[in-house]
């Protein structure tokens, strides 16, 4: 057990944009903000998108500046690779346990210069690509990885050694750390963990996962990327520049017997966004979505659509019933036509897209006792008046941890959550802690001094 504590006025648990923006928020009016991140870099699922509707700004060109400020915030702490694991009532706010997750690399000293990562010979596939990349087993996460430091990646690592030789500070790569857990003594929480989307979750007559020319949007998110894998959109299978490409709606969401009713909000705009990017990049090409509404709800976005249409994409009002896999792993898909005839046909592509829906990515009943919602994000009770409130007075939600939201919403939410935050904590103690780093043994991201 630990003896180290950390105090802050808010603690913020996931560093994706809303959690980034929250604690952005709240350390600018100077409360002192602790954000812990479960995976090595902050950013979030918006560090993987191309562009993003509906104006075609590069995503990393907004996400990058944010990741940096949080990095070099005085009042924010950052700790990455870390988790939540328990969290206890404390006065009038909370004591949160969180396990610091080893990375054998010193966080302090490791100046990012990759040699571990040209030395290391083991290669796999690179989640952030989703597997069209490889990866080495020391790695940095992504090139804007923030922080920008090396993990070894244990269950892959053959303990060869390479990356200790190759490495040219002393005692950076350590194979000995140890997990540690700190106590963070905090008024408020803010829980901002985000959503998943998997192609695994779409309907399983797509054949996600079987055929390798069924990917799904995130997916096509980092063939379009400019930092992407290839560089081109390229089909998995072959390498081949897709000429008719099919965008399948509501693959995983709207759909009961999937356990999944509601709609993602997402899907439409980003198939949309996805389709214009296509017709851009492949001019040749035929672009597809079948979809059964379109929902395009928000500032500019019913305009994005038209625009799309103007451009050629093609719009087929059906209900995808199947995938089969024919010749050179093309793929056709049998669609019924929501028309007066019901008619059924059947149409050929050599890649398909499915709009998977967004599910939540952490259920936080039992560390920080909050209800989840019928959907299984966040229950946020009082929507219309406090809309990051949920069922425990002093925890708050931010994002897409309460629900399906693009970026303009989860900002929105982030704001909100922060304001919250800062009446909560005005109403309960009045007051803000002094600085994180003075009342306790600092925390500069992973490198905790023992007390
Ligand atoms: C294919 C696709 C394309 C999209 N394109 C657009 C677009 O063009 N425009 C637009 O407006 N929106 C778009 N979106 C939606 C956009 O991605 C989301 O609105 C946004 O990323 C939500 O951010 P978030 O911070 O809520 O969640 P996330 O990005 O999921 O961040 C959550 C963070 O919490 C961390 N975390 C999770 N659990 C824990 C835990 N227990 N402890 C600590 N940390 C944890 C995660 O590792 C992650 O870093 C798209 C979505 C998809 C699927």
């Amino acid at each position: 057990m630990t003896n180290k504590r950390l105090h802050v006025d808010a603690l913020v648990v996931g560093g994706g944009i809303a959690g980034m923006q929250t604690s952005l928020d709240l350390g600018d009016q100077g409360y002192q903000v602790a954000l812990v991140e479960k995976t090595a870099s902050i950013g979030g699922n918006m560090v993987q998108l191309s562009k993003v509707f509906p104006t075609l700004d590069c995503a990393s060109c907004i996400t990058t500046p944010k990741m940096s400020s949080v990095h070099h915030h005085d009042n924010i702490k950052l700790l990455t690779s870390s988790e939540v694991q328990k969290v206890t009532p404390h006065g009038d706010g909370f004591i949160a346990e969180v396990l610091l997750k080893p990375t054998y690399v010193n966080n302090d000293t490791c100046t990012g210069c990759q040699k571990c990562e040209e030395a290391c010979p083991v290669d796999i596939l690179d989640e952030y690509d989703y597997g069209f990349n490889a990866r080495r087993a020391a790695y940095i996460p992504f090139p804007t990885a923030i922080p920008y430091t090396a993990v070894i990646d244990m269950d892959h690592c053959i303990f060869c050694g390479q990356c200790i030789k190759a490495c040219p500070v002393p005692d950076c790569i350590d194979f000995n750390m140890q997990p540690e857990v700190i106590e963070i003594e905090t008024s408020a929480i803010v829980i901002s963990t985000g959503f998943k989307v998997t192609p695994y979750d779409a309907k399983e007559e797509y054949g996600a996962g079987k055929f390798r020319n069924v990917i799904d949007g995130l997916m096509m998110e980092r063939l379009l990327a400019p930092t992407g894998p290839y560089g081109h959109v390229l089909r998995p299978s072959d390498g081949k520049l897709p000429d008719s490409i099919a965008y399948v709606q509501c693959a995983g969401s709207r759909d009961l017997t999937l356990g999944v009713p509601y709609c993602s909000r997402v899907c439409c705009m980003y198939a949309i966004k996805q389709a214009m990017l296509l017709a851009g990049a492949l001019p040749m090409a035929d672009i597809t979505i079948y979809y059964m509404d379109i929902r395009t709800f928000g500032k500019q976005y019913e305009q994005f659509y038209q625009n799309a249409k103007a451009m050629g994409i093609e719009f087929v009002k059906a209900k995808v019933a199947r995938i089969t896999e024919v010749e050179n792993q093309d793929l056709n898909v049998r669609v019924e036509l929501i028309d007066e005839n019901s008619q059924v046909v059947e149409r050929h592509h050599d890649l398909v897209v499915l709009s998977v829906g967004m599910l939540p990515n952490y259920d936080p009943q039992a560390v920080f006792s909050i209800d989840i919602a019928e959907d299984k994000f966040v229950e946020t009770p009082y929507y219309h008046n406090s809309p990051a409130a949920t069922t425990r007075p002093g925890i708050f939600a931010a994002g897409t941890a309460a629900g399906p939201m693009d970026i303009v919403d989860t900002i929105v939410t982030a704001g909100s959550a922060a304001a919250d935050v800062a009446a909560y904590i005005q109403s309960h103690n009045g007051h803000k802690a002094e600085t994180a780093v003075e009342t306790q043994t600092t925390v500069a991201e992973r490198s905790v001094d023992h007390d």
